[in-house]
């Protein structure tokens, strides 16, 4: 079957055409500055040229109508026309607690997305946006949401409940609900396969999942469910990440707006955007610059990369605890596939307790599937880039072959 998968943002939007027979990726691209003055399309199709161009793109439905073009241009097309494509997969980031599963879209399923709008106040409006735009654009055509949120469904609520009146739970929704769900699975799934299970029912299975990127979550997943992670009500919550600050005092909150006269707009800039690894080094939120910072000798570089390990460590110990121990840790994202340095900080010292990191796999091997624990090592690191369009692609096959 052939999938587009949409990832709309509020001014770009992502796509890739999969073919889930073949595992394969037939063209992937990127709208950008939709809305917004001077918007560009990048169409790379697998095995002819990149291309760049300038198309007017007002909103998101002319967005979508220059992604059809480029799909099925002459020359840098890879289809003759749309009837090809079988079924678009829309990346959906909230689904409350209405969806523990992808979901075929009609109107009740776009009520429920709307709904989540105040959870999700970035995000779920131009993933809305994507979504109708597909329909204006290819009516009929089956579409299948999958959100973000709905692998962390299976939390028991002594994980996803926070310690605040209870009323707040049933009348405003406040609770833990977690993000990066699709990537989350999808490594999951690879690992238990990896490992010689049943990736949809590893029975018995324990692992910690490190989605560590820009925005960086962790999950505790038996049998293949989560059973707790990271990320919160929203993606703040967790270890300080790029720009975000992750776990902190609640209370730094209201004294900080107190103190400066904050609004929530400020507050919610400081703790969203200038805080995390780049607040702390005030160099850069990118690993890379760090680690290039801190081998000169800046100081606040190497602080904000210790406070990192320490962090993701912290959590990732509190999770084998409550799991009551753990079979494999695997490490996905920007950095978990590449950055060999905080791979083994975050996993130094810990061979009393199973995990043995081998070095000179762990600084060789990058960007693909790889054990990186020596042989003597009770407990797998793996390393597994994810991919979460092919997730989107699989469900969406999967949803609209049993509709
Ligand atoms: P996003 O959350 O935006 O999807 P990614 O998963 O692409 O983020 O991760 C981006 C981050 O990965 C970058 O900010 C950078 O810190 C880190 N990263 C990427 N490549 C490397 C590398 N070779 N070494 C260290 N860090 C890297």
């Amino acid at each position: 079957m052939k999938v587009l998968v949409i990832n709309a943002g509020s001014s770009s939007l992502k796509y890739q055409l999969l073919d889930t027979a073949k595992q394969e990726l037939l063209a992937k691209g990127l709208c950008e500055r939709i809305g917004l003055d001077a918007p560009r399309l990048k169409h790379e199709p697998a095995g002819k040229d990149k291309y760049e161009v300038q198309v007017a793109m007002p909103d998101h439905a002319a967005a979508i109508s220059a992604v059809i073009e480029a799909l099925t241009d002459a020359d840098h097309g890879v289809v003759k026309s749309m009837d090809e494509v079988d079924a678009v997969g829309h990346r959906v980031v909230h689904g409350g607690d209405f969806y523990a599963e992808s979901v075929l879209i009609d109107e009740d399923v776009k009520k429920a997305i709307k709904a989540c709008y105040g959870l999700s106040p970035l995000h779920n409006p131009a993933n809305m946006t994507g979504i109708e735009a597909c329909e204006k654009l290819m009516p009929g055509k089956p579409m299948v949401a999958v959100f973000d949120t709905a692998f962390h469904q299976t939390m028991p609520a002594r994980a996803f409940m926070y310690g605040l009146p209870y009323k707040y739970y049933e009348e405003d929704r406040i609770r833990r609900y977690g993000a990066h769900g699709t990537s989350h699975r999808y490594v999951s799934q690879r690992a238990a396969d990896i490992m010689g299970r049943d990736p949809k029912n590893p029975e018995g299975l324990r692992l910690v999942t490190l989605h560590l990127g820009n925005g960086s979550s962790l999950a505790a997943v038996v049998d293949g469910k989560v059973q707790d992670t990271s990320m919160g009500l929203t993606p703040l919550e967790g270890p300080l990440m790029g720009t975000r600050c992750g776990n902190i005092d609640p209370a730094i909150v209201g004294y900080l707006m107190d103190k400066h006269n904050l609004s929530t707009k400020d507050i919610d800039r400081i703790m969203n955007k200038e805080s995390g690894v780049l607040g702390i080094s005030g160099v850069s939120s990118d690993f890379r610059d760090l680690e290039a910072a801190a081998k000169e000798g800046n100081e606040r570089a190497q602080l904000a990369l210790d406070m990192f390990a320490y962090q993701v460590r912290k959590i990732m110990g509190s999770y084998i605890f409550a799991m009551g121990g753990v079979d494999a840790l695997v490490f996905t994202a920007g950095i978990g596939e590449n950055d060999a340095y905080m791979r083994k900080q975050i996993c130094a010292g810990l061979a009393d307790l199973g995990i043995e990191i081998d070095d000179e796999k762990n600084s060789s091997l990058r960007g693909k599937e790889a054990d990186l624990a020596t042989e003597a090592s009770k407990v797998r690191v793996l390393l597994i880039p994810t991919n979460e369009e092919l997730m989107i692609a699989k469900d969406t096959e999967e949803i609209v072959k049993n509709a």
